[in-house]
């Protein structure tokens, strides 16, 4: 007799899944049955038992099992009885996130800066904080020191207890053992085992993940990909990454391997990549391709450009900007097709420094990703950019801590 597979992070659903997040049923599917029972909460706001159930299309007895212990710890309340339907029966208490439960930490690491915020179960940003470290420091101690000070300045001011701390990070992770793998950016980080030593520190639970993967949390609770049952969360800038919900499941890969969409390679031909291999997205479509290509062109400050000064000089009628931005739009599109053509996610949200090319930018990239798929049944994918100064990526953090950390309940 076999046994029944533990359902940790490497689980996915089954493929078909209606529009809303479905349950999975029995009992027992533990974080995925509860990311997606949070994901009906934040899309419909305060809701009855019996409407969650009908909405994930399982029984009460399975929505009880699941809120249960997240009411007895104090994340869930119920609410004031509500006038019960025209059928009558016992009136319906709405369950929603307690508005004096613990908050958590949602953290942000960059190569050589480190964002932190306390977040609200209800997705508010209470305080944040920022801080610096150079992009170049190789010690270890050094780091976590600058991150644990940025987080401690966030923590409430009377000694509140936070529920846990999640943190994305903009580099390759372990999600498994909470190690950073690898950050191109800033080699000092690599091999850092950020979540134990920080879970040591702060006397706190830690999770950590990718950054786009974070960023895809956001989006799917707080952001454009509500109520989607599947998109892709990209982010575009200094370097390229993907978040994937597939299924209404954020998709890792073993141990959080996936994800390094900007090192898939797209040019055999092509210039070696930071990461030491040739072609890659990002060879193509990040800050250093297109700084490298308008010095060629001769533009202006072409050394720091990035995308909205290249959209204001293309606006401008500059010579050479016009082409190079929209080529840069060509190459920001194939990638996408790539992703449409193996996963068709439907959904793409951009973030990042492109989105500073506004919709001029947004539309070119949309015709180039339909010019490069074939016409399906399925529906055109749709190219969105998110919004510039949006706080989807600390949210998803916080995101992060509320799926996962709530493992200890069950
Ligand atoms: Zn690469």
């Amino acid at each position: 007799m076999t046994e029944t597979p533990a359902l940790g992070p490497r689980y996915r659903a089954p493929a078909r899944v209606p529009s809303a997040p479905r349950l999975i049923s029995p009992a027992g599917a533990g974080q995925v049955n509860r990311t997606r029972l949070l994901q009906i909460l934040y899309d419909v706001g305060p809701t009855s038992r019996a409407q969650l159930a009908r909405i994930s299309r399982v029984t009460k007895t399975t929505i009880g099992a699941i809120v249960q212990p997240m009411i007895d710890d104090g994340i869930l309340v119920e609410g004031e009885p509500q006038q019960s339907s025209s059928q009558g029966g016992k009136p319906a208490r709405p369950i929603w996130f307690s508005p004096v439960d613990r908050p958590t930490v949602a953290v942000h690491l960059l190569p050589g800066t480190v964002r932190a915020a306390l977040v609200s179960l209800t997705g508010s940003v209470i305080t944040e904080s920022s801080a610096n470290f150079e992009a170049t420091e190789l010690d270890h101690d050094v780091i976590i020191d600058c991150v644990t000070s940025c987080i401690q300045d966030v923590l409430p001011s009377d000694g509140g207890a936070v529920l846990g701390v999640g943190v994305a990070v903009g580099g390759i992770v372990n999600t498994d053992e909470g190690r950073i793998v690898e950050v191109n950016l800033a080699p000092g980080l690599a091999g850092l085992e950020l979540g134990p030593l920080l879970s040591r520190r702060l006397g706190l639970p830690v999770h950590l993940d990718h950054h786009p993967r974070v960023q895809a949390l956001g989006d799917r609770w707080f952001g454009s990909g509500r109520r989607a049952s599947s998109f892709a969360s990209i982010y575009c800038g200094e370097a390229i990454g993907v978040g994937l919900v597939i299924d209404g499941a954020v998709h890792r890969g073993v141990a959080g391997a996936g994800g390094e969409v900007g090192h898939t390679i797209v040019d055999l031909g092509g210039t070696v990549c930071r990461c030491g291999r040739t072609g890659c997205w990002e060879t193509i479509a990040s800050h250093r391709w297109l700084q490298a290509e308008a010095a060629i062109a001769g533009l202006p400050a072409a050394d720091a450009l990035t995308v909205g000064p290249l959209a204001r000089l293309a606006g401008d009628d500059h010579a050479g900007a016009e082409e190079l931005f929209d080529r840069f739009a060509r190459n920001v599109a194939i990638g996408i097709i790539n992703l449409q053509q193996i996963l068709a996610p439907g959904l793409f949200i951009l973030h990042g420094d492109v989105v500073q090319g506004g919709e001029e930018l947004r539309e070119r990239v949309q015709k180039y990703v339909l010019d490069g798929i074939p016409v399906h049944a399925g529906g055109a994918p749709a190219i969105t950019f998110a919004s510039a100064d949006d706080d989807i990526t600390l949210l998803g953090a916080a995101a992060l801590v509320l799926s996962q950390s709530l493992d200890l309940l069950t």
